[in-house]
C-alpha cells in the first residue's frame, strides 16, 4: 500500500476519536478493531522467545502482545485514540477513575512528601487521601479550589499538587495556569483529574499540567455501561505508570476496551449535544421560581465564571442546584421526575438526578457534611442524550409538584 501523506496533525478532537493520529494496519482488515480474548500469546519456537526476551531487555518491542495482564489489542488501540484526543505522547488505561487516581498518585508519590488535594474533590480521592497516605509516610492538605489557596498550601515538601477542574458537585473551575506556574517554580509536580470537562472541553497538557486523569466511565465512554480510568502525559511520565499497570492488572479487557473506543467515536457529537444541553437547562433553572440557587460555570452567577469561558470550550452536563425549602420539598421534586434516573454518575447517554447529602455522603456526620456543602436540598443534575427540550419539560412538571 502506498504510504499517503498525513493531515492528522491538523484534526480536531471528534475526528481523533474515529481515526487516532492515522491508520495502522488491522487484523483481518477489520474496520473495527477486534477483541482478542485470550490470556496468552504463543510463541512459534524457543528461539522466537529467546530473541523476543533479548531484544525486550534493550527496551525495542519485536512483538505486539505476550501476556493479557500486560495488555490486549483493543485496549493498545483505544489508548493511541485517547492519547490523539488529548494530545498526549501517551495515554495508559486503567479498569476504573480510582484504579487510575490511587495508581498514579501510588507511583509520584514520595515518602516523607506531601500531597496538596484540591477542596470539594471526588469523594474516593478524599478518603484516600484522608484514610490512607498517612501510612505510606505521606501528609497531605485540602486547600479550597483557587490557585491562592493551594499556593498558601505549600510546604517544602510538596511534592505533588492533585487538582480536579471542575469540581463536584460545585463546578469549581481552577485557574490551570496560575497553578502550573507555582508548581513549576518549585518543582511540584501537578496532576488533574478533568473527568468532568473531558479533552473537548479543557486542554489541561497545552496549560502546562504534567498529568491529566479522567474517569472514561463517564463521558468518554458515554454510555452508562462501562468503567474504566486513564492518565495521559509525556512518554517519559507514562513509563513508569505504564509498568504498574501491567504489574498489577489494572488494565481493562478487550471488551470494556472496544465499547469505550466504539464510544469515543461519537465522543464529538456527545460533547455538543451535552454542551447545549446543559447551558439550556441550567438557564432555565436559574429562572425558576421554585429554584434557589444553581452552579453551572457558564452562568455570569458562578463564582469562576471567568476564569471558566478563559479555559473551557463548553460547560458540559453536570449543574447543581438548591430547592427552595428542605428535604421534602427536594424529594418530592425528585421523585416527580420520569426521565432522570437516580443514581450517581454523569456523561452517560441517560439523565441521572442526585440528592447529594444521601447519594454520595450519607455516612457522613450531619455537621460535616453542612461543612463541606451536602445540604439536603442540594440537586446535581447530570444530562444524557435525550431531547433538551424533553428534558426541560421534565424538570418543569417536576417542580410544579413540590
Ligand atoms: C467518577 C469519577 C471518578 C472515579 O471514576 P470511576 O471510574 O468511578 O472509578 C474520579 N473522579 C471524578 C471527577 C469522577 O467523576
Amino acid at each position: 500500500m502506498p504510504k499517503k501523506k498525513s493531515n492528522a496533525k491538523n484534526w480536531r478532537p471528534a475526528t481523533l476519536a474515529i481515526h487516532g493520529r492515522g491508520r495502522l494496519p488491522k487484523a483481518h482488515h477489520a474496520v473495527s478493531t477486534p477483541i482478542v480474548h485470550t490470556s496468552n500469546y504463543y510463541f512459534e519456537t524457543a528461539g522466537e522467545v529467546e530473541d523476543f526476551m533479548r531484544a525486550k531487555g534493550q527496551g525495542k518491542v519485536t512483538r505486539e502482545h505476550e501476556y493479557a495482564r500486560y495488555g490486549n489489542p483493543t485496549q493498545q488501540e483505544t489508548e493511541r485514540k485517547l492519547a490523539a484526543i488529548e494530545a498526549a505522547e501517551r495515554a495508559v488505561l486503567y479498569t476504573s477513575g480510582m484504579a487510575a487516581v490511587l495508581l498514579v498518585l501510588m507511583t509520584y508519590m514520595k515518602p516523607g512528601g506531601h500531597i496538596i488535594f484540591t477542596g470539594d474533590c471526588y469523594r474516593q480521592t478524599r478518603d484516600f487521601a484522608t484514610n490512607f497516605l498517612g501510612k505510606f509516610g505521606i501528609a497531605h492538605a485540602i486547600a479550597d479550589p483557587t490557585a491562592e489557596a493551594i499556593e498558601k498550601a505549600i510546604q517544602p515538601n510538596t511534592n505533588i499538587i492533585f487538582t480536579e477542574s471542575p469540581t463536584n458537585p460545585y463546578l469549581r473551575v481552577l485557574d490551570i495556569p496560575a497553578i502550573v506556574k507555582v508548581a513549576r517554580a518549585r518543582n511540584i509536580m501537578t496532576i488533574i483529574d478533568a473527568t468532568l470537562a473531558t479533552p473537548y472541553n479543557i486542554r489541561p497538557l497545552e496549560l502546562g499540567v504534567d498529568v491529566v486523569i479522567h474517569s472514561a466511565t463517564k463521558y468518554l465512554g458515554g454510555h452508562n455501561d462501562l468503567m474504566a480510568g486513564v492518565a495521559l502525559g509525556s512518554s517519559a511520565l507514562m513509563t513508569d505508570l505504564y509498568k504498574m499497570q501491567r504489574m498489577i492488572g489494572a488494565t481493562p479487557g478487550p471488551l470494556t476496551c472496544f465499547l469505550l473506543e466504539r464510544g469515543l467515536k461519537t465522543f464529538g457529537m456527545r460533547m455538543e449535544h451535552h454542551n447545549r444541553a446543559g447551558l439550556a437547562v441550567a438557564q432555565m433553572l436559574e429562572a425558576h421560581p421554585k429554584i434557589e440557587k444553581v452552579w453551572y460555570p457558564a452562568l455570569p452567577s458562578h463564582p469562576d465564571h471567568k476564569i471558566a469561558r478563559e479555559q473551557m470550550k463548553g460547560f458540559g452536563s453536570v449543574i447543581s442546584f438548591l430547592v427552595k425549602g428542605g428535604n421534602t420539598e427536594t424529594r418530592s421534586f425528585i421523585d416527580a421526575l420520569e426521565l432522570f434516573l437516580i443514581t450517581p454518575s454523569l456523561g452517560g447517554s441517560e439523565s441521572l438526578v442526585t440528592q447529594m447529602s444521601t447519594m454520595s455522603f450519607f455516612d457522613y456526620p450531619e455537621e460535616y457534611r453542612k461543612k463541606i456543602g451536602m445540604v439536603d436540598n442540594l440537586v446535581r443534575l447530570a444530562l444524557g442524550l435525550e431531547d433538551v427540550e424533553d428534558l426541560i419539560a421534565d424538570l418543569k412538571q417536576a417542580l410544579d409538584r413540590v
